[in-house]
């Protein structure tokens, strides 16, 4: 009688876990990038009600994809909570795997775009104003899902993070990638989005332009010679936005390209296939 019972419970007990692994298992949420520093990484589920990244509830596609950034030196685990249509709900921790960034001195550059002069400064914080309202926005575009492409080919002479020394001075890091080419190249929109800032000349970056990719997810090219597209244009992935320059604090003509994820600057590099 006793034994009866036990072997009941102890029945149900592995029934019950069994069903518990089951819908565990059911429900993983797949991830389409490693968690490097400067990675953007997206993640998908089928079902989902709500997804926060460390706290902060993040927009989901009609398929249940999200999408955040994980910053150059963040070093702390990223925690992921999901809730399910049903209620169900799921915490997962990623932990950032570190890489090495370098260090890249220049030299020889007009010292007023070093330590510019103090007229300038008033016009200086308005562009950074403009450049940090934009990445401000987060739609419900979705462009951020496709297979990035290079939005212009060419010599690589900068990347992501590299500590940048200024005629002896050292400065924030880099946060673009550089990619050399002739002035008058055509750059082309490295996947959908809508132009959200065009500025024909910042102090800094020139002719600088702005492609929101949805949920907080923005390219941004600077130096540009020339910009064909206009504030709210739609932009399909590889339509042309104008051409490489010089323009602005540069020492010739590249096209630097930028990513960022809200707040959270993340590697251009990292999105888009070897060249
Ligand atoms: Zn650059």
């Amino acid at each position: 009688m006793t034994g009866f019972w036990l072997a009941l419970a102890v029945m149900s007990m592995s029934v019950m876990a069994q069903v518990c692994a089951q819908t565990a298992s059911s429900r993983p949420i797949q991830w389409h990038s490693e968690p490097l520093q400067g990675a953007l990484v997206m993640g998908e589920a089928k079902n989902l009600a709500k997804v926060q990244i460390n706290g902060l509830q993040v927009p989901l596609t009609s398929e249940g994809q999200f999408v955040f950034g994980i910053g150059k030196d963040d070093t702390e685990p990223v925690v992921i909570e999901a809730q399910w249509l049903d209620g169900h709900t799921a915490k997962t921790t990623l932990l950032p795997i570190q890489r090495e960034f370098e260090v890249q001195s220049i030299d020889g550059l007009d010292q007023a775009m070093v330590t510019p002069p103090k007229d300038t400064l008033a016009r200086i914080k308005d562009d950074a104003r403009q450049a940090r309202q934009a990445r401000q926005i987060v739609s419900d575009l979705d462009g951020f899902r496709e297979a990035f492409i290079w939005p212009v080919k060419g010599p690589i002479t900068g990347v992501y993070g590299s500590q940048r020394i200024l005629n002896g001075e050292p400065r924030a890091p880099h946060w673009g990638i550089d990619i050399a080419a002739p002035t008058g190249t055509p750059v082309v929109s490295p996947a959908s989005g809508r132009v959200v800032l065009v500025h024909e000349d910042m102090y800094f970056s020139g002719g600088t332009l702005f492609v929101d990719h949805g949920h907080g997810v923005m390219s941004a090219f600077l130096h540009m010679d020339r910009i064909d597209v206009t504030e709210g244009q739609q932009v399909p992935q590889g339509a042309s936005l104008g051409t490489v320059g010089a323009t602005g604090r540069a020492t010739g003509p590249h096209l630097d390209w930028r990513v960022s994820w809200r707040n959270v600057r993340v590697d251009a590099g990292l999105l888009v296939p070897k060249q």
